[in-house]
């Protein structure tokens, strides 16, 4: 089995901690509007022309194998806390695919991150999640209708995916961006706090949106939606409100 994969980042320093090699899945069930890898919504090659009028391509099939190979290369920069953190996209879609990597990277001692939405099967979680050190979950709407309505999906799914992580003791840390049009709202920040309080994630971390993917939907000709970034104050004051 091969994964779709567009794009492979070593020596990665915002993925988790220490030094890592990021690996971008392609195919997301979300439609999150200020999405900034808009290449991995689809799991689907696609080509492109890029400022200088090259033809460019996002996306290549890799084997356990070869991405093994790839992750390997690094190991002696990981040290004691880096390692691999599989990105997307939804990672977890296409990660099911490659459990004898998950495999020989675990004995190998490798620490594996995943970031993910857990809007996905619990199946497609629960295969995979015996090898993860690490989930990052990103938690951006926290109220059924908006979740449906806002970001095209179930947060059904990602509750009972939550449920399913609490009792094994996984290490969770909840990501949330915060875009003001989108989920700067009370009624989303005290569901937010709920589910924080509910599920004791080991950190929070609040960052606001920002548009360094632009660029990504001139070339694939889709309409972008530019979204204010949020105030440095505006984010402590958040975060200060959820550690409350
Ligand atoms: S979950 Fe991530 S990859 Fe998927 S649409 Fe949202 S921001 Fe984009």
């Amino acid at each position: 089995m091969k994964a779709l994969i567009s794009n492979i980042q070593r020596f990665s320093l915002h993925d988790g901690p220490g030094i890592r090699t990021t690996i971008f899945f392609m195919g997301c069930p979300l439609r999150c509007p200020w999405c900034c890898n808009p290449e991995n919504l689809t799991a689907e090659i696609k080509h492109y022309v890029d400022e200088f009028g090259n033809q460019k391509t996002w996306g290549e099939y890799y084997s356990a194998e070869q991405l093994k190979e790839i992750i390997l290369k690094d190991k002696d920069f990981y040290l004691s806390d880096g390692g691999v953190t599989y990105s997307g996209g939804e990672c977890l879609l296409q990660l099911k695919n490659l459990i004898p990597l998950l495999k020989d990277l675990k004995s190998a001692g490798i620490s594996q991150c995943v970031e993910t939405s857990l809007n996905v099967n619990n199946e497609d979680l629960a295969t995979v999640a015996p090898y993860i050190d690490l989930f990052y979950v990103d938690l951006k709407i926290a109220t059924l209708k908006e979740f449906k309505e806002k970001l095209n999906g179930d947060l059904q799914l990602v509750l009972k995916n939550l449920d399913y992580l609490k009792p094994n003791n996984a290490k969770i840390i909840f990501r949330i961006p915060i875009v003001s049009q989108m989920n700067y709202t009370k009624q989303n920040l005290m569901a937010i706090k709920d589910l924080i309080k509910k599920y004791c994630p080991k950190d929070v971390e609040v960052f606001s949106v920002h548009n360094l993917g632009a660029y990504k939907y001139q070339y694939l000709k889709m309409e972008y939606k530019d979204f204010k970034p949020s105030s440095e104050h505006r984010i402590a004051l958040i975060k200060e409100f959820l550690k409350k």
